[in-house]
């Protein structure tokens, strides 16, 4: 049988990822690495300087002391018997909507199960909503996924809504409007400390947006690329480095040529 790897940023012990498990435990040799502990937030973040021990949980089911991405690095590159024909990330406790994508944990795996070429897959459950639910969807999905497979370096990013889905609509990243201040608050020491990511966040429900379709009340499916160019401000951007460049040309031929660099004034750092 096939391998699928599900793996998730609210740690190996988080209810979505058992219900993910159970629904897609008939997709193939389904194999569970997860972060030890709750990563979510952590974006795409890969550990490299320290070691990686997976703990071992079950027949197919491993804690890790790293972040998602890590978990789907292990899982491709050579941990297990044979790598993976499908990531599946999941199921987030919470949105991963619209710009909220860029720090997602469980968003980064399925991009690192992608940039490793392996189809991939998001799925997050709004609060409140029924992680079995999520999981059905996922699993309606996923398979859809095995038999067709996605375009070219392309992730799904699935958000399943809080009451029972109307429907499952295909839709584009949504935006956050930005209303939001750090707020400042004073230790007991009268020292000032901040919190980020304060308030209900904002957004523009604009028609064909992932926000508008959870708001409606259906599941969003939502294709992310990997390619971050901004293929149109090529074209804007045009006549920059023509410009740049003869203005940095002219000044390297003013500024005198710099000799041989200097030996450290300061005391090499050890170790
Ligand atoms: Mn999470």
């Amino acid at each position: 049988m096939s391998v699928v790897v599900l793996t998730n940023d609210d740690g190996v012990h988080a209810p979505g990822l058992a219900a993910l498990e159970r629904a897609l435990a008939e997709l193939g040799d389904v194999y569970v690495l997860a972060p030890e502990r709750e990563q979510s937030a952590c974006g795409h973040a890969l550990t490299l300087h320290r070691p990686l021990r997976p703990h071992r949980l079950g027949e197919r089911r491993f804690a890790v002391n790293g972040t998602p991405s890590d978990c789907v690095n292990l899982a491709v590159l050579g941990f297990l018997p044979a790598p993976p024909v499908l990531v599946v990330s999941g199921v987030n406790h919470g949105s991963n909507l619209g710009d909220d994508v860029t720090y997602s944990g469980t968003v980064a795996a399925a991009m690192e199960g992608t940039l490793l070429g392996v189809p991939s897959i998001a799925v997050s459950l709004v609060d409140g909503g029924d992680l079995d639910v999520a999981a059905r969807v996922a699993r309606l999905i996923a398979m859809r996924v095995l038999v067709g497979g996605l375009p070219a370096k392309t992730l799904l990013n699935v958000n399943v809504p809080a009451q029972p889905p109307r429907g499952i609509r295909l839709t584009r990243l949504g935006h956050r409007v930005y209303l939001g201040k750090v707020v400042e608050q004073a230790d007991p020491r009268g020292r000032s400390h901040y919190w980020i990511g304060g308030g209900e966040p904002k957004w523009d429900a604009l028609d064909g947006t992932d926000m508008c379709a959870v708001h409606e009340g259906y599941v969003s499916l939502t294709p992310l690329h990997l390619d971050l160019t901004n293929h149109r401000a090529l074209m804007e951007l045009n006549d920059w480095p023509a410009g740049l460049s003869a203005q940095f040309l002219g000044e390297a031929r003013r500024r005198p040529r710099r000799g041989p660099a200097a030996a450290p004034t300061r005391k090499p750092r050890r170790g």
